[in-house]
């Protein structure tokens, strides 16, 4: 199984709209896909049409109680995708995590006994605390959204230093998939400055694929569905599925095959 952390520490960047959209879109080409929440918010999960009265056990019981991976992940209403959900005693963790043995590798040791998915998406909360540092010692590598606003670079290389930090210390592998614009809106020059910059900082890194500021990406959670079955021919869900598209491609080769 790969396993992509879906992180930035800044919230309402588009960390759980990408996390529903690209997931449904892997899940959609035919690979098996488990998407775990890893927000106390729990936002993916609702986006997913999971109520709190569905959410039968939690990322919260993966990582505290070892509740064995297989009970923790349902399945969604999308076929081949699967949901570890999230429910708020998960804000908890990051306390009681604190003083637990080998504390950033919980998800690491609990994503291992999966039997099935061959691809893991991580809805990470905003911040760089235990759960977001959990969630890269466990991935392969890193999908990181960026919106274009002004301290948008700031905050990326604080994320960066600390993706530097867990390489040497608890996941050397770690590889950074890469960099996604988020809520592009073409109208907004500083949203072209921005973006400018970043592409000219980190080249490649950066996906060609843009997400546009599209209304109808914002109003799908209320229907607890992606955008991709909302409204699949919306601006904003072709831009997911073209994205996908080049994620697949950067994954590495031996993993590609679904
Ligand atoms: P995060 O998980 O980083 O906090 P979300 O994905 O929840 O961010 O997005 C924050 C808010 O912005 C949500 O209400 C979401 O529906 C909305 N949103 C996300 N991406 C877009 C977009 N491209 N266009 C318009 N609204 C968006
Ligand atoms: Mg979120």
């Amino acid at each position: 199984m790969i396993t992509i952390a879906i992180a930035n520490q800044k919230g309402g960047v588009g960390k759980t709209t990408t996390a529903i959209n690209i997931a449904t879109a892997l899940a959609a080409t035919g690979w098996s896909v488990l998407l775990v929440d890893l927000d106390p918010q729990g936002n993916a999960s609702t986006g997913l049409g999971v109520t709190t009265a569905d959410r039968h056990h939690s990322s919260y019981d993966l990582l505290i109680d070892q509740v064995p991976i297989a009970e923790c992940a349902q399945p969604t209403r999308i076929p081949g995708l699967d949901l570890i959900p999230a429910t708020v005693d998960l804000s908890g963790a990051e306390v009681e995590l604190v003083s637990a043995e080998d504390r950033t590798g919980k998800l690491r040791a609990a994503l291992q006994a999966d039997n099935g998915h061959e691809i893991c998406l991580i809805d990470c909360p905003p911040s760089l605390g235990l759960l977001t540092l959990n969630a890269l010692t466990a991935a392969d590598t890193l999908l990181v959204p960026l919106q274009c606003e002004f301290f948008a670079l700031e905050g990326l290389s604080q994320l960066l230093q600390t993706v530097e930090r867990v390489q040497e210390r608890f996941n050397p592998d770690l590889g950074i998939l890469g960099i996604v614009l988020t809520m592009y809106d073409r109208r907004n020059r500083l949203t072209d400055q921005v973006a400018d910059d970043v592409r000219s900082c980190l080249a490649d890194l950066v996906f060609e694929s843009v997400i546009p500021r599209n209304v109808r990406l914002s109003e799908a959670p209320s229907h607890g569905l992606p955008a991709l079955i909302y409204d699949h021919a919306c601006a904003g869900s072709q831009a997911y599925m073209k994205l996908a598209r080049e994620l697949i491609a950067r994954l590495p080769e031996r993993r590609k095959a679904a």
